[in-house]
């Protein structure tokens, strides 16, 4: 199902290392119960190595992991997106970069799974990559799917899918030239009022489950905004304002700390698209402040730095 060779070095590399007792944790993928899945895994036995898979439905962001594992040696597998977590976490200091081993994967663009059952038609019983195409298996019927007309917008959009840092790089670069239009400029497009149309639609069938938050790299706060009672900020109910103080609240907080992995819009349960107003404030970032998050580790987040020379009087 996937790159032979690449999964097999990333299982010696993760053997070795816990053999040798450089780390405590290989995190990784391995393959999931059902087709078109792969889940993370927490590897501690160096004979429980030959779990470990790496294939275009490992799509989690595995940086997620590293805070809560911060006490510990934990080598990551980790692509372009997931190593520009490790180093926005860095600046940070979230997490310490000698309890860090990070073993690089240039990433194949992970693959829109719920777009592929849509496709399909049926349940899917059996999924295998075949190069560049998916074949599945259902009870009635048979399909060979282009597996790139099926990525994820992050995905598709997506100009750094080499591994930024890493300790070990498994397999050869790859060319980092998105393959389709970044979600936010068909948003932009739009007159003022049916952005806010659009946006509320969107977000309406949130049902506030914060399974976004969960599985978002950069969303680490102890406690968040919405279960704050002392200040309360925002009711707990479904009401739509409510929504979107939640949904605008959360992307603000991510300006200039989003890396554009897309992990929060495919753990939503209920298909909100999330991922085009983290694309907008990154692209606002870059144009204002030719800044993207976790690409250069020398670089300062533009929201947490200042100038005294700013013109602004704020800032004095
Ligand atoms: S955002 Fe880029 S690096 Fe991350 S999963 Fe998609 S293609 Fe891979
Ligand atoms: S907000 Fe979404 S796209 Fe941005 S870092 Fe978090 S999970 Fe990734
Ligand atoms: S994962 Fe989806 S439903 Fe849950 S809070 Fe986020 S946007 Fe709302």
């Amino acid at each position: 199902m996937a790159d032979l060779i690449g999964e097999e070095k990333i299982r010696a590399l993760a053997r070795n290392l816990l053999a040798e007792d450089r780390v405590d944790v290989v995190i990784g993928f391995e393959r999931g119960t059902l087709p078109l899945r792969a889940s993370p895994v927490f590897i501690r036995d160096a004979g429980d190595a030959d779990r470990l898979i790496w294939d275009c439905f490992c799509e989690n962001n595995l940086a997620r992991y590293l805070i809560s594992l911060n006490s510990q040696r934990v080598a990551l597998v980790a692509k372009g997106c997931d190593t520009r977590s490790v180093v926005a976490l860095l600046q940070e200091r979230q997490i310490h970069r000698d309890r860090v081993t990070i073993i690089g994967v240039p990433c194949p663009r992970m693959v829109n799974r719920r777009r592929v059952m849509e496709e399909a038609g049926g349940e899917i019983r059996y999924a295998r990559l075949q190069g560049a195409d998916l074949y599945l298996e259902g009870r009635e019927f048979r399909k060979t799917l282009k597996k790139d007309d099926f990525l994820y917008p992050s995905c598709t959009a997506c100009t750094h899918r080499n591994p930024v840092i890493y300790d070990f790089l498994v397999g050869e670069p790859v060319e980092e030239e998105s393959v389709g239009e970044d979600p936010w400029i068909a948003f932009e497009k739009l007159p003022d009022h049916e952005r806010w149309a659009r946006f509320s639609r969107e977000i309406a069938p949130c049902i506030r489950c914060y399974g976004c938050r969960q599985a978002c790299p950069m969303c680490y706060c102890t406690e968040c905004f919405v279960d704050s009672t002392s200040p309360r900020w925002i009711d707990k109910g479904l009401d739509l304002s409510d929504i979107q103080v939640w949904q605008i609240v959360r992307t603000l907080h991510l300006a200039g700390r989003c890396v554009g992995c897309g992990a929060c819009e495919r753990a939503c349960p209920v298909g909100v698209n999330l991922f085009y107003m983290h694309g907008k404030l990154n692209q606002e970032l870059n144009s204002l402040f030719a800044f993207e998050t976790g690409i250069d580790a020398g670089a300062p987040p533009p929201l947490a730095t200042f100038s005294p020379d700013d013109p602004e009087q704020f800032i004095r």
